[in-house]
C-alpha cells in the first residue's frame, strides 16, 4: 500500500466512523454525557418544561387556552412548539437559545404529510405506486422544503393499517396491507430522516397513531377499537416497528381507546411492546390532547390522574392538553410519578434534540426556502410520483380500440366539479402547500387542445342542482370523447374527522355521470379521492375509469401525459374498492369462514341450501368491485406457472435460520406499447395451530417491460414469509401446505404448491 493509498484509506475509515457516530443517536455515549449534565443542571420545572408541546399556530383540534408562548419558551416551560414556520420558528428558537435559563432549544413540528410547499399525492395515493424509491423521494423533497422553513419535525408517516373505506384517514395512510405499509413506513423514514439526522436538511420522523387507531368501529373518527394480541401483532404493529428499525425518531401514541385501555394511556402496547420489546430510544408524544380525553375515555375522573397514567404508560410529550404541565409538579412530589420517569421522558426528548444537531444549529436558514421550494427537481419529482399513482380501473375497446389513450385528434368535452379545482387537488394536510401552485386538468388540457376542449362544471361535489347538467350534455354532445372529472371534496369528506356512511360520488355527480353517458358518447371518468369509491354504477356503463386520487400541484400535467398515453398507468390499488358500502370492512386478506360462498353468482337471490347457507349478503357479492393490488395499463402482462427451487421445506430448518427456497415466475408485456408492472407473491398457509388470510402478500417488485420483452421475477421464501403469531403467541415457522401465487393481483393466478414440514 502506498502512502497515498494508506492516506486515503485512514480518511476513509475516519469518514465512516463519523458517519456511524452521527446515526448512532440512540446510543451515543458524547450525548448521553450532555444530557446526564444537563438534567444535573435542570430545576423540577424546567424538566417539565420539556415534556411540553403546544400548538402556536392554526390549531388543529381543540385549543388548551395557553397563548402566551414568549414568556413560557424564555422560562423553560415549552419543549416544542408546533404549527408554526419561517421567521415565527426562528423567533421562538432565538427566545429558547438566548432567553432561556439552560437554553435548550425548542423541536418545531408540523404535520408535513405528502409534501411542504411541492404537494404530492394523499399518501394513499402514492402508496399506489407500489415504489419505496417514490415515496422515499417524496419525503427526502418534503424534509428539504420544511426543515428550510424551521421545521425538523414531521408528525408522518402515519402506517395505520386501514380496512374500512368509511374510515376519513384511510387517505393518510398505506392503505390495508401490512407488508406493503411496512415496506413504505421505512422509505417515508429513510427520506425524512436523510442520510443523517444532524443534516440541516433532515427532519425526525413520527410514526403514528401508536396503535390500532385505523380499526375504529364503524369507520368513525376516534371510535373505539376491538384488536385481540395476535391481530394485533400479526396486521397492526408491524409498519411500526419497521419504521423504528428504519430508525425513527418519534412516535405518536393516538386518541383511540383499545381493547378498553385508551392508546395513550395504554402501557402494555406502550412500555411493554413499544419501549420493552422493540427497544425504542426515541420520543413519544402524544395526539394532540389525547391525555386530556382518556377522561372522556372513562379511565381517568381529573387532569391529574389522566397525566399519570399517561406518562406511567411512556408518553413523554403532552401534545396540546396543557396536564403534564399543570400536574406531574404534583404528582412528582407526591411520589406518585418517579423523578426517575420525568428523567427518563426529558432525556428521550433531549436525545432527539441533540441527534437532530439543534444544540448546535438550532435556526433554519431561511435563505434556502428561495431555492428548494418548489424547485424543478421538486416539482419533477411531484409529477413522477402522480404519474405513477394512477391507477387505470377500466379501459374497454370501442371498435376494437380502447378509449384510453385519448386520440391526439379527438375533440374533448372535460366535465365536472374537480377538473378545475386547484384546492381539492393538494389534497388534506397539505402543510405549506397552496391552491395557487396546483395545476388543475383544465388548465394543461386547455393548453394542450386550445379550441379542441369544451368545458362544463356540470354540478357542485355537493349539491341538488342540476342547473348546469344541460350545459354538460351540450358539451358532450360537441365532442369525440368526454373526460369527466368526479370525486369527492378533499378538505371536508377526507382526512381527519372526514369519515363518510356512504362511499358513491357525493352530491349528484352520478346522476350528472348518467346524464353525460346517455348522450352515447364515451366517457372516461377521472375519480378524485381520498379513498376508495363505490363506483358500481360507472364500472358497469362508461368504458374508461381512471382512480387519480388528489394528485398535488402538477395534478393537471400528470394526468394529460397520463390520458395522451406519454405515460402508461401503472399503479395498483392498496385498497379494496367495494360494490357497496355495506361490504365494509373490505380486505383481501380475511380469513377463511367454516361456510365459504365460493363462487356462487351471489347476485342472484340464493333458492337453496347450498347458497344461502354461505358467508354471504343476500344482496351483495362478497369480492370487491376493485381489488387490492389491481390495475390495469395500456399494455397487458402474462404471467408464467410459478416454479419453486423445492416444493419440501421444514419448520424447524426456517426457525433456526436456514434459508428458504425461491419462487419464481416469468412476467411477459404481451402488448403493443411499454409498460410498468406490479408483480406480487401471495402465499396461503393451511393446517396451521391459527387460521391464517385466504392470501396474504409477502413480496412485490416493479419491473419495466418493452413490448414483447420478458423478465424472470424471482422472490425468496423464508422464516420473514412465512412465520406467523401462533396459537403460543410465538413468532414462528410451522409445518404447513404452502400456495404460493406471483400475479398482477390479489385475486388473479394459479398457486404452487410446497410443503413446511
Ligand atoms: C392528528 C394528528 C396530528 C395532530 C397535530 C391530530 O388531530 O390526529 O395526526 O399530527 O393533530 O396536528
Amino acid at each position: 500500500m502506498t502512502w497515498r493509498v494508506r492516506k486515503l484509506t485512514v480518511i476513509a475509515i475516519c469518514l465512516l466512523s463519523l458517519s456511524a457516530w452521527a446515526q448512532n443517536w440512540t446510543n451515543d455515549p458524547k450525548t448521553e454525557k450532555r444530557i446526564d449534565s444537563l438534567l444535573k443542571q435542570m430545576t423540577l420545572e424546567e424538566k417539565i418544561g420539556q415534556v411540553n408541546q403546544y400548538s402556536a399556530g392554526t390549531p388543529t383540534g381543540p385549543g388548551t387556552g395557553r397563548t402566551d408562548y414568549d414568556d413560557m419558551v424564555a422560562k423553560g416551560e415549552v419543549g416544542s412548539l408546533f404549527n408554526v414556520t419561517g421567521q415565527k420558528a426562528n423567533d421562538f428558537q432565538k427566545i429558547a437559545v438566548e432567553k432561556s435559563r439552560l437554553k435548550i432549544p425548542l423541536i418545531i413540528g408540523l404535520d408535513v404529510i405528502h409534501g411542504y410547499r411541492t404537494i404530492f399525492p394523499v399518501p394513499l395515493g402514492i402508496s399506489a405506486t407500489w415504489d419505496p424509491a417514490v415515496v422515499e423521494k417524496a419525503a427526502r423533497v418534503s424534509a428539504e422544503e420544511a426543515s428550510a422553513d424551521g421545521v425538523r419535525w414531521t408528525f408522518s408517516p402515519m402506517v395505520d393499517i386501514a380496512r374500512d373505506a368509511r374510515w376519513g384517514r384511510i387517505t393518510e395512510g398505506a392503505g390495508e396491507d401490512t407488508y406493503l405499509g411496512s415496506a413504505i413506513a421505512r422509505a417515508y423514514v429513510r427520506g425524512y430522516q436523510g442520510t443523517n439526522l444532524a443534516n440541516a436538511d433532515s427532519i425526525a420522523a413520527c410514526l403514528k397513531h401508536f396503535v390500532g387507531y385505523g380499526a375504529a368501529e364503524g369507520g368513525r373518527d376516534y371510535n373505539t377499537t376491538e384488536i385481540p394480541e395476535r391481530l394485533l401483532r400479526q396486521v397492526y404493529l408491524p409498519p411500526f416497528h419497521a419504521g423504528i428499525e428504519e430508525g425513527s425518531a418519534t412516535v405518536m401514541s393516538a386518541f383511540n381507546s383499545l381493547n378498553e385501555i385508551p392508546a395513550s394511556s395504554n402501557a402494555f402496547t406502550l412500555d411493554q411492546i413499544l419501549l420493552k420489546e422493540w427497544n425504542f430510544r426515541g420520543m413519544v408524544v402524544s395526539d394532540w390532547t389525547s391525555i386530556a380525553e382518556t377522561i372522556n375515555h372513562g379511565i381517568a375522573n381529573d387532569g391529574a390522574t389522566a397525566a399519570r397514567k399517561s406518562f406511567l404508560a411512556g408518553v413523554d410529550m403532552d401534545m396540546e392538553a396543557n396536564l403534564y404541565w399543570t400536574n406531574l409538579a404534583n404528582e412528582i412530589k407526591a411520589g406518585r410519578v418517579p423523578m426517575a420517569r420525568l428523567d427518563e421522558a426529558v432525556r428521550r426528548i433531549l436525545r432527539v434534540k441533540f441527534a437532530l444537531g439543534l444544540f448546535d444549529h438550532p435556526y433554519a436558514d431561511l435563505s434556502r426556502t428561495n431555492t428548494v421550494m418548489l424547485s424543478a427537481d421538486h416539482l419533477a419529482a411531484a409529477k413522477m410520483a402522480a404519474e405513477k399513482s394512477f391507477v387505470l380501473l377500466k379501459d374497454d375497446s370501442i371498435n376494437q380500440v380502447p378509449v384510453l389513450p385519448l386520440k391526439a385528434d379527438a375533440k374533448v368535452a372535460l366535465i365536472g366539479p374537480l377538473a378545475d379545482s386547484a384546492q381539492d387537488m393538494i389534497g388534506s394536510w397539505s402543510a405549506a402547500g397552496q391552491a395557487k401552485d396546483a395545476i388543475t386538468l383544465r388548465k394543461s388540457l386547455t393548453e394542450k387542445l386550445g379550441g379542441k376542449l369544451v368545458y362544463a362544471k356540470g354540478t357542485d361535489i355537493v349539491g341538488e342542482s342540476e342547473e348546469g347538467f344541460a350545459e354538460a350534455t351540450q358539451a358532450a354532445q360537441q365532442a369525440d370523447v368526454v373526460v369527466m372529472a368526479l370525486g369527492e371534496d378533499a378538505q371536508w369528506m377526507t382526512g381527519e374527522a372526514g369519515s363518510r356512511s356512504e362511499l358513491g360520488l357525493p352530491g349528484n355527480q352520478e346522476k350528472l355521470l348518467e346524464a353525460v353517458e346517455a348522450t352515447g358518447k364515451p366517457v372516461v371518468l377521472v375519480v378524485f379521492s381520498g379513498r376508495p369509491v363505490v363506483l358500481d354504477w360507472a364500472s358497469g356503463h362508461v368504458p374508461a375509469i381512471l382512480e387519480a386520487w388528489f394528485p398535488g400541484v402538477q395534478a393537471g400535467p400528470a394526468l394529460t401525459e397520463t390520458l395522451y398515453g406519454q405515460n402508461n398507468p401503472g399503479g395498483k390499488l392498496t385498497t379494496s374498492f367495494p360494490r357497496s358500502v355495506g361490504q365494509e370492512p373490505l380486505y383481501y386478506n380475511q380469513l377463511p369462514t367454516g361456510r365459504p360462498a365460493g363462487d356462487i353468482d351471489l347476485s342472484k337471490p340464493p333458492t337453496d341450501g347450498a347458497t344461502k347457507y354461505k358467508s354471504r349478503y343476500i344482496d351483495q357479492m362478497n369480492s370487491a368491485l376493485y381489488p387490492f393490488g389491481y390495475g390495469l395499463s395500456y399494455t397487458t402482462f402474462e404471467y408464467s406457472p410459478v416454479s419453486l427451487s423445492a416444493s419440501t421445506m421444514t419448520a424447524a430448518d426456517l426457525n433456526a435460520g436456514k434459508p428458504g427456497i425461491t419462487v419464481t415466475a416469468e412476467v411477459t408485456n404481451s402488448g403493443k406499447v411499454a409498460g410498468e408492472e406490479v408483480v406480487q407473491m401471495y402465499i396461503n398457509l393451511r393446517g396451521t395451530s391459527v387460521s391464517r388470510p385466504v392470501r396474504e402478500l409477502k413480496g412485490f417488485q416493479k419491473v419495466m417491460l418493452q413490448p414483447g420483452e420478458k423478465k424472470k421475477v424471482t422472490f425468496t421464501l423464508g422464516r420473514d414469509e412465512l412465520a406467523f403469531w401462533n396459537i403460543d403467541m410465538k413468532d414462528v415457522v410451522e409445518p404447513a401446505a404452502v400456495k404460493v401465487w406471483v400475479a398482477g393481483n390479489s385475486v388473479d393466478g394459479q398457486p404452487a404448491v410446497l410443503t413446511v414440514q
